[in-house]
């Protein structure tokens, strides 16, 4: 059977940057974690940054252009978190490698795990389009990424593999 990498706040537990969770309901999430198809992580926790932590925005272009160097991430205090950040992507990369994990639903608008929009940098609450660290490069080793908004598609795309 194939596990589904789930970003752990949707599944409650209190891990974002202010410590709250952000716990999604949906109906082929509670059928997947009755299967013991989930596996909950966090990039930025796996990164070693703890909880409560400052809020992250990406300056300079979205998770792709960090991932290049292009751009970097930045705490609401100024720190540079782009290693952090790096870490945390490679190492959910790493487990998806190790489990087989081809499937991910991923808290949108988060500078690590969204999948279609980001934060503009500015800590006003503005959104660009673009994706965060960890979604570009489980994008880019051919891990497909959704958002807790597409919890069909995802499962759509878990049985076409299945169904192989
Ligand atoms: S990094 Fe991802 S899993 Fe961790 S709190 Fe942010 S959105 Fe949730």
């Amino acid at each position: 059977m194939h596990k589904v990498l789930v970003s752990s706040c949707l599944v409650g537990e209190p891990v974002r940057y202010d410590g709250s969770a952000a716990i999604s309901r949906h109906p082929v999430l509670d059928r997947w974690l009755q299967e013991e198809r989930i596996i909950p992580f966090c990039p930025e926790i796996a990164a070693g940054m703890g909880t409560p932590r400052p809020a992250v925005e990406l300056l300079g272009g979205d998770g792709k252009a960090v991932l290049e160097a292009r751009a970097w991430a930045m705490g609401h205090s100024g720190a540079d978190v782009t290693g952090a950040f790096i870490a945390g992507a490679r190492a959910t990369v790493a487990l998806c490698q190790q489990m087989g994990i081809r499937v991910a639903v991923l808290k949108e608008g988060s500078p690590s795990c969204g999948g279609t929009y980001i934060h503009d940098g500015s800590f006003s609450g503005a959104i660009i389009p673009g994706q965060g660290v960890t979604a570009t490069a489980l994008r880019e080793r051919g891990v497909s990424v959704f958002s807790e908004d597409q919890w069909e598609q995802a499962e759509a795309r878990l049985s076409e593999l299945e169904d192989r």
